[in-house]
């Protein structure tokens, strides 16, 4: 699917519900800003977030005396792009990885359900595209169907995965993989996690050991902590990334379902508050459907 198709739910119902915010309106003013605050939350931007926006828009008004409500979606447009780039991390321009590493470690995680394995297979079969080698760990042992998944992802996309069966230790599993692939001389090590956050403890105690047993091969690794949050269930995956933040250093995420969804603008939420670069978007099941994500592109697309 493209960007403009995945986000099509998310457009359609922000613009819908702007709409009916400026019926009858001619001038943005503290009932339409009212309006259109309450548009952003209910579009799942995030309440601080909206606020700053509101707060940028009321701004303009007060300097510029009189603004036209056909000016809303331009002005809104513009602020949002503002406020993403200050998230002044630079977007990727494709599946790359920094070439001076090798193994490159990428350890994922997420709760159950959120795509996690999906976005593995879809990033491996990117990788692979690219002629990296890359070698999957199913370190996610707490669930049988985790890793029967994973390596049918492997086997789809052709890439080995190191797995040792359900219940076993983690740890031990990303140890193999990362043994392996610094054996082999694999460009690509990804490991997938269980995400279970019932108690932040025994997670953040998980994935300690997790890296603590990568670094005896690879003291850097993991190179990256990719979070994968389900977009399509909105402020919950904000709520997810404040628990994963605390429990160990994210360095990147990967938002999925924002086909199907109306609260795509999640993603200007969660940029905004975490300022952890969002890498990658998932806009479908195919193995195509996973996006590098690009702040001005998003935006574009929003407004298109
Ligand atoms: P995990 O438990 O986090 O590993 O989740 P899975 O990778 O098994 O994904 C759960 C479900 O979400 C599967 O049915 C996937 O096909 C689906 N899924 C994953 N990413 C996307 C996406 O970007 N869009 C849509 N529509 N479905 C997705």
């Amino acid at each position: 699917k493209s960007l403009d198709e995945g986000l099509e739910k998310t457009k359609e119902s922000f613009f819908t519900k702007l709409g009916k915010a400026v019926a009858g309106k001619s001038k943005v003013d503290e009932e339409v800003l009212d309006e259109l605050e309450e548009v952003l939350i209910t579009s799942d931007v995030g309440v601080n977030t909206t606020i700053k926006i509101i707060e940028r828009i009321e701004e303009r008004v007060a300097r510029d005396k009189y603004l036209g409500v056909e000016e809303l979606d331009r002005i809104l447009r513009e602020e949002i792009a503002g406020l993403l780039a200050e998230n002044n991390t630079t977007d990727l321009s494709d599946f790359s990885i920094p070439q001076n590493i090798k193994p490159y470690v990428i350890m994922v995680v997420g709760v159950n359900g959120v795509g996690k394995t999906t976005t593995i297979g879809k990033l491996a079969a990117q990788y692979k595209k690219k002629g990296l080698n890359v070698l999957l760990g199913a370190a996610d042992t707490f669930r049988a169907a985790a890793v029967d998944q994973i390596k049918l992802w492997g086997e789809r996309v052709g890439v080995p995965v190191i797995a040792k069966g359900m219940n076993t230790d983690p740890s031990a599993v990303a140890f193999d993989a990362v043994k392996q692939g610094v054996d082999e001389g694999a460009d690509v090590v990804i490991i997938d996690t269980a995400g279970r956050l019932h108690t932040k403890v025994n997670l953040m105690n998980e994935l300690s050991k997790i890296k603590r047993v990568m670094q005896k091969f690879i003291p850097e690794a993991p190179h990256e902590v990719l979070l994968v949050l389900d977009g399509s269930t909105g402020q919950n995956a904000a709520i997810q990334a404040r628990e994963f933040t605390k429990a160990t250093d994210v360095s990147a995420l990967a938002i999925t379902k924002l086909d199907g969804t109306a609260k795509g603008g999640v993603v200007i939420g969660i940029s905004d508050e975490f300022k952890i670069p969002v890498k990658y978007i998932g806009v479908g099941e195919k193995v195509d459907d996973l996006q590098v994500f690009n702040k001005m592109e998003f935006v574009d697309s929003l407004f298109k």
